[in-house]
């Protein structure tokens, strides 16, 4: 469970100063837009903004209607040792938002599967959100956020709130809904003095239809620095240090990245990348191709597995090309393997390492587009190796160019 204060959001101070200030004032906008890559914080800073702005010693979290059991009638409820500007992470309010179970907050996110289960599957996400630290949202392609859940969010802005003094809705990867739920939504969230306020993340601000962009207030997240996804890696995942600098390099500055890569074994998955090279080493064109092919050989997930591979060769050569420039150990992602590193270096020519990279980002871009896995592989190992390739012919020597 994401239980980070605002001023602790990784690596996002602008962020956490810019929300901490509107917490403080205790002055929300109607709607806010989370926007940025995936897996930096966005959802995590939401939940934050929303336990602040529903706390009850911040200033402004409760009703300010007198309370029974106070002799002075109404005395500001907010207590000596409390942060103004952000949840106090003790009070009931605090207490109830930290397990999402506050009736002020909602919260809802894309869902995949029957609509009959729609009930058990949001239940299971949020235990499993309240189970592990580091949970992290990950979607099939066809996720949604779903009428039903939009239907039941409007039938609650009847009423106002119960407990805060403002209701916040969080709408994580926003994105992913339907022109019509945009708008039964948009007149809520332009309703004035509405005591509702929005939060929207996404992570795809193109498919996000102009009119609810224009009535929100933009925040901006950027990537994580690498050294932030590494240290986190470390000191809250428990990674090991090999590790974590590979997931680090790899996680394009995204924590949720990074975890997912870890998930799946990243360190062995490089070195299978790795060997897959290891028969062209030997000269032995038909292994190479084997290797080439089974590597493709992946299901559905194959699309995904190659662009691992591809991105681990990328590190292995930028690794090569450091050492060549005399790079310390500090800057090789791969430094569990330097000695290897160090000593093909000396060999390896800079122009050729550099039109290799190049090849590699294609085969990328060509993933990305809606090339085969298979077609992208065969090209880009074509090319890598220097030379056309027919139609299972794999050339009668393996390059030397298999020098990496
Ligand atoms: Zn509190």
């Amino acid at each position: 469970m994401p239980e980070l204060p605002l001023k602790s959001l990784l690596g996002q101070s602008e962020v956490s100063a810019f929300l901490r200030r509107i917490v403080a004032a205790g002055r929300y906008g109607n709607a806010y837009l989370f926007h940025g890559p995936a897996g930096v914080g966005k959802g995590t800073a939401a939940l934050a903004f929303a336990r602040a702005a529903l706390c009850e010693r911040v200033a402004g979290g409760r009703p300010s209607a007198p309370r029974e059991d106070d002799l002075f009638g109404g005395a500001p409820p907010t207590a000596p040792d409390a942060p103004a500007d952000d949840a106090c992470g003790a009070c009931a309010g605090c207490r109830k938002a930290a397990l999402l179970l506050h009736p002020d907050l909602h919260f809802l996110f894309p869902v995949s599967g029957e609509e009959r289960e729609l009930d058990k599957t949001i239940a299971d996400t949020l235990q499993a959100m309240r189970d592990d630290p580091l949970f992290v949202f990950q979607y099939e392609k066809a996720a949604s956020i779903r009428l039903y859940q939009t239907r039941q969010l409007l039938q609650e802005m009847a009423y106002k709130p119960y407990e805060a003094a403002r209701r916040v809705v969080v709408i994580r990867d926003c994105d992913r809904m339907r022109e019509d739920q945009y708008s039964a939504l948009l007149k809520s969230i332009e309703e004035p003095g509405a005591a509702t306020v929005w939060v929207l993340t996404t992570a795809r601000l193109s498919r996000v239809p102009a009119t609810i962009r224009s009535r929100c207030q933009r925040v901006r997240f950027a990537p994580l620095p690498e050294p932030l996804v590494q240290d986190f890696l470390r000191e809250r995942a428990q990674a090991a240090d090999a590790e974590a600098r590979m997931l680090a390099a790899l996680s394009g500055g995204s924590l949720a990245r990074a975890l997912v890569l870890r998930g799946a074994g990243a360190l062995e998955q490089r070195n299978a990348a790795l060997a897959m090279l290891a028969p062209g080493l030997r000269g032995d064109a038909e292994g190479l191709w084997k290797a080439a092919q089974g590597a493709t050989k992946f299901g559905k997930a194959g699309r995904e597995t190659l662009r691992r591979a591809i991105e681990f060769h990328q590190l292995w050569l930028r690794d090569l090309l450091r050492a060549r420039y005399g790079a310390p150990r500090e800057l090789l992602v791969n430094r569990d393997k330097e000695a290897e590193i160090r000593q093909l270096a000396e060999r390896i020519d800079a122009t050729e390492a550099r039109r290799r990279l190049m090849v590699l980002e294609e085969a990328l871009r060509a993933l990305d587009g809606n090339v085969t896995a298979d077609l992208s592989l065969f090209s880009a190992l074509a090319r890598v190796a220097g030379q056309r390739l027919g139609e299972g012919a794999w050339p009668a020597h393996a390059s030397p160019r298999w020098d990496y």
